[in-house]
């Protein structure tokens, strides 16, 4: 599931690539997406030109040069390609491009200027696309109580310290939770767990302030670093088969458990709890 950094690398990619282009034509293959969206919706942003191209949390919002957004989450499996010359290329690090299976989950497709074509392709379809009016869609539901971006200045010691005073709910799930922090996601907050060595179920106001500064740097670095590697990672939308994301490949507690932990000084194995209905992977010894 694409979280922050997925998402980040799927925007600088279209920044490079669709940017300034012209939406000829779209064409709404499944309009059952977690919304529904039709060729009818869609036909609003044709002959429209592509201004830029900005990402809040895990959503992309998509201008163009009339007052118009395009909102768009990719939910679980949804996926942007970019077609030309016949060859598609990915636009981000978290998927692998599959000729012959991809083509029947190709949902919306997008014809742009100079024959170039951009896929949105979603297995699930949990993702949605939406048109908002540019005049308020910062008040979309979606995004309007979004919290502080975590590579933002707005993110830092004083907010969480104020944000999670007297609070008894655990750090799992405040991470985990968008108004508190936009963007995370499961992966990445078991992550940043683990390298903070602070156990999942742990009462945010019992937290010391050491390791919520530690929970903080470590959230901004393993996220920049992920951005860095997973987007260098695709090389200029490089179409080559089989390379996976970066980060994806490092994790030390997803989806391990069972697995001996990977600090060097350490031979417990990771265990999985689940906490407010997601799974945690943690290591005992290593996180307290
Ligand atoms: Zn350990």
């Amino acid at each position: 599931m694409p979280e922050l950094p997925e998402v980040e690398v799927v925007k600088r990619s279209l920044k490079k690539k669709i940017q300034n282009f012209l939406i000829r034509k779209v064409r709404v293959n499944d309009s059952k997406l977690r919304y529904p969206v039709t060729n009818k919706d869609m036909s609003r942003i044709v002959g429209l030109k592509i201004k830029t191209i900005k990402r809040r949390s895990k959503y992309l919002l998509i201008f163009f040069n009339k007052p118009i957004v395009m909102l768009t989450h990719l939910g679980m499996t949804g996926k942007f390609f970019f077609i030309k010359n016949k060859r598609k290329f990915r636009t981000s690090f978290y998927y692998e491009l599959n000729n012959k299976k991809d083509n029947k989950h190709d949902r919306i497709i997008f014809y742009l200027s100079n024959k170039q074509k951009l896929v949105y392709n979603d297995v699930r379809k949990f993702g949605f696309i939406k048109l908002l009016d540019l005049k308020n869609y910062h008040k979309n539901s979606h995004i309007k109580s979004l919290g502080p971006e975590p590579l933002g200045t707005k993110f830092h010691f004083n907010y969480f310290k104020k944000y999670t005073k007297n609070k008894k709910r655990n750090i799992k799930s405040i991470l985990m939770d968008q108004k508190f922090i936009a963007g995370l996601g499961n992966i990445y907050v078991n992550e940043i767990l683990f390298l903070s060595k602070v156990h999942p179920s742990r009462e945010v106001k019992n937290l010391k302030n050491f390791e919520i500064k530690k929970i903080i740097k470590i959230t901004k670095k393993i996220l920049t670093y992920s951005i860095k590697s997973g987007g260098s990672s695709i090389k200029d939308f490089s179409s080559i088969d089989g390379i996976k994301g970066f980060f994806q490949e490092k994790f030390n507690v997803y989806g391990k458990s069972g697995s001996i932990c990977s600090n060097t000084d350490c031979n417990k194995k990771i265990i999985r709890l689940v906490i407010s209905n997601r799974a945690s992977f943690y290591c005992s010894d290593c996180q307290k």
